[in-house]
C-alpha cells in the first residue's frame, strides 16, 4: 500500500473555509471594510470579486479597484481580491470558495439579494450566500455618494481609508 505525503499548506489550503465577496467596489469605502472584517472572523480567507462591470462606467478600472481594496483591507488577514467578467457562482467555484457575503443596508435591498442568492445557489450548489446586516452608522453609505462629495472637495475621511481619498483626490484633480 503506498503512502501518500501531503505538504501542511496543501492540507492547509485544502480545509480553509472560503468566502467570496462580490461587488463593484467603485471605490471601496468603509462599509465595505466592515463587511469584510466580520466576515474574516468566520472564513479563512476572503475574496473580492469585482465585477468588471462595463454598463456602470465605473470611475476606477478593475486593475485600480483591485489596489485600493487590497490598500484598505491591509489589516485583515488572508484577503484577495480579483476582477472578474463572467459569473459568480462560477468564480466561486473556480476559488473552491463555500459561500458569496452581501451586505444588506435596506429592507429594499433584500428582494434583489434573494433573487441573486437563490440563482447562485442554483449554478453552484456549493455555494451558500450569506447576507451580513450592516452596521448602523454605514446604512446611507455607498459608492456613488462617496464619489459625489468628493467631486466637490467634501471631507470623505469618515467613509472611506486614505488610499481611497488619496486616489480619488487624484482623479478628481487631474478632470
Ligand atoms: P453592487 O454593484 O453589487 O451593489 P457594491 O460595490 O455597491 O456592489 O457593493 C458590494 C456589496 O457591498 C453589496 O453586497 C452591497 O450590499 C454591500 N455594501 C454596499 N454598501 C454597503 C454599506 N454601506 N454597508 C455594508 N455593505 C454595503
Amino acid at each position: 500500500q503506498s503512502i501518500r505525503w501531503y505538504s501542511i499548506n496543501f492540507l492547509e489550503e485544502l480545509l480553509m473555509r472560503i468566502v467570496v465577496y462580490p461587488g463593484t467596489f467603485d471605490p471601496i469605502h468603509r462599509g465595505h471594510i466592515d463587511i469584510a472584517e466580520r466576515a474574516s472572523k468566520l472564513f479563512d480567507q476572503i475574496i473580492f470579486a469585482v465585477a468588471i462591470n462595463s454598463e456602470k462606467n465605473p470611475l476606477f478600472n478593475s486593475d485600480e479597484r483591485i489596489e485600493l481594496i487590497l490598500g484598505a483591507t491591509k489589516h485583515i488577514p488572508n484577503v484577495k481580491a480579483y476582477s472578474t467578467d463572467g459569473l459568480i457562482a462560477d468564480f466561486a467555484r473556480d476559488h473552491k470558495a463555500v459561500a458569496l457575503i452581501r451586505g444588506l443596508r435596506h429592507v429594499s435591498d433584500f428582494e434583489f439579494e434573494f433573487q441573486m442568492a437563490t440563482m447562485n445557489h442554483h449554478l453552484n450548489e456549493n455555494v451558500s450566500t450569506l447576507l451580513m446586516v450592516t452596521s448602523e452608522h454605514y446604512i446611507h453609505l455607498n459608492s456613488s455618494v462617496v464619489k459625489d462629495v468628493a467631486k466637490l472637495n467634501g471631507d470623505i475621511s469618515k467613509f472611506v481609508s486614505s488610499n481611497v481619498m488619496l486616489k480619488l483626490k487624484e482623479k478628481f484633480d487631474r478632470s
